[in-house]
């Protein structure tokens, strides 16, 4: 399966803010965006342009590839799955992100990080419903519940803020998705993100 295997504080940078891709050195002192806040590249700490729309657009679209670690003709498969679904695109857009196993993982502490949950899935070490699942883009459903399979090779990661449409059991190493989350449960664990600019993008 293809997947994005250059830098990663390099993206960070890129984008300007914490994307969160390396685990526990994210919230250290060795993080790039902390040590060395400018764009990548020979003129990234040159003049800085005052974006267009159509910037602001890209550099969305380009954040939410990023923090969800998923390429783009993926990527526009998630947009026009959430153009077919009633309601909000924006919001149905995100559901299809947090739905994820990978996301639900990494989410609830069970990875360190949403590479290393990817990782796990692939190996095996995640069932749902009692079935193993290797697939990290496996959408998951309400009340569906994600057990570790090989609970001795994964250490749980301290969460500061349990989403709410999780239920974990940090002891037992599993976690039941709920509910498909709503934008503003979303914005409670991460504002980071704004959905209505990435459908703007794929809508041009
Ligand atoms: Fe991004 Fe900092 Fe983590 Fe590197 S260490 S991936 S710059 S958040």
């Amino acid at each position: 399966m293809a997947r994005y295997t250059g830098p990663k504080c390099r993206l960070c940078r890129r984008e300007g803010i914490k994307l969160f891709l390396k685990g526990a050195r994210c919230e250290s002192e060795k993080c790039a965006i902390t040590r060395r806040m400018q764009a990548p590249g020979q003129h990234g700490a040159g003049r800085k342009r005052r974006p267009t729309g159509y910037a602001l657009q890209l550099r969305e679209k380009q954040k939410a590839k990023r923090i969800y670690g998923v390429l783009e003709k993926q990527f526009a498969n998630l947009v026009k799955e959430a153009l077919r679904k009633k309601g909000v695109t924006g919001e149905a857009l995100m559901q299809l992100l947090e739905g994820r196993l990978d996301s639900v993982v990494y989410r609830s502490g069970l990875a360190a990080s949403r590479a290393q949950a990817r990782q796990f899935i692939r190996f095996g070490y995640y069932a749902v419903n009692g079935k193993v699942v290797t697939f990290p883009s496996y959408e998951l459903k309400p009340l569906d519940e994600v057990t570790s399979v090989n609970p001795d090779k994964i250490s749980v990661r301290e969460v500061i803020k349990v989403p709410s449409w999780l239920e974990v059991s940090s002891t037992d190493k599993k976690v039941k998705f709920l509910t498909s989350p709503s934008i503003s449960q979303v914005g409670e664990v991460s504002s980071e993100l704004n959905p209505q600019l990435i459908v703007e993008y794929y809508s041009r």
